[in-house]
């Protein structure tokens, strides 16, 4: 198997990973940057996660218009994606969701901060983006590269923001370290609402997060990706350098 036929079925399998672990519904998406040419990424056409097979993935260049989309509608928010990965090289892949839990974050004030050690992988703190700021009433969604940039931007060198009465993005060194980060958010924000009806919480520290972050490796990411592959109805492919766990 190449390269790119890898990626295509690394991404079938976070589209039904995401759906399975409730991080994604009817809508939000992943993509991977193209293994043999970086300046393009791969994104399913617009369809459900849940729904979606090695044959409706797409080539985009990163100002979002497709390489060639056999007539296959996109998303509207391919331009996250896009923008993301003209802003970082070290990004390999890209998921945008709705996850229920993060969206109170986005909208209070309160600043999600990892309090589990498997949720170091958020980042010290999640930010939020708010498309109002720079664009003032809009429908919120990141409908062309100007608002993808700004996101990005914002983003920065970081790995995961939140959108202010949206949702989330999260970035990774691969399909299944994006995946990864992205099913941990969730549970980070779960646990910070359960953990603030108690009382006082004892977050991570900066340093425990660095820490936490360099130790997970690939041998973290293929353990989780297998399970809830499997879960998902789904084989793991063997990794043999072909980036999933690059
Ligand atoms: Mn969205």
């Amino acid at each position: 198997m190449g390269k790119v036929d890898f990626i295509l079925e690394e991404l079938v399998t976070a589209n039904r990973i995401l759906a399975n672990e409730g991080i994604v519904d009817s809508f939000g998406h992943v993509s991977a940057r193209h293994p043999e040419q970086s300046d393009n990424y791969l994104l399913s056409r617009a369809r459900a996660p849940e729904r979606i097979e090695s044959d409706d993935i797409v080539a985009y260049r990163l100002d979002g218009s497709a390489v060639d989309d056999r007539g296959r509608a996109p998303y509207l928010e391919r331009f996250i994606h896009g923008a993301i990965y003209e802003a970082r090289p070290d990004v390999h892949a890209v998921v945008h969701n709705h996850s229920p839990s993060v969206i109170p974050f986005g909208v209070t004030g309160k600043k999600l901060k990892p309090l589990l050690h498997m949720c170091a992988s958020c980042g010290h703190e999640v930010p939020v983006w708010d498309s109002q700021d720079k664009f003032g009433d809009t429908t919120l969604l990141v409908s062309d590269m100007a608002m993808g940039r700004d996101l990005a931007r914002y983003l920065g060198s970081r790995p995961t923001t939140l959108m202010r009465g949206h949702g989330a993005t999260v970035v990774g060194r691969s399909v299944r370290h994006a995946v990864f980060v992205s099913v941990y958010l969730e549970v980070s924000a779960k646990l910070q609402m359960q953990a603030m009806a108690l009382g006082e919480i004892k977050f991570l520290t900066p340093g425990e997060v660095d820490q936490i972050t360099a130790r997970v490796n690939d041998y973290t990411l293929n353990r989780a990706w297998e399970n809830w592959a499997r879960r998902a109805g789904r084989q793991m492919q063997e990794d043999s350098g072909k980036g999933a766990g690059a």
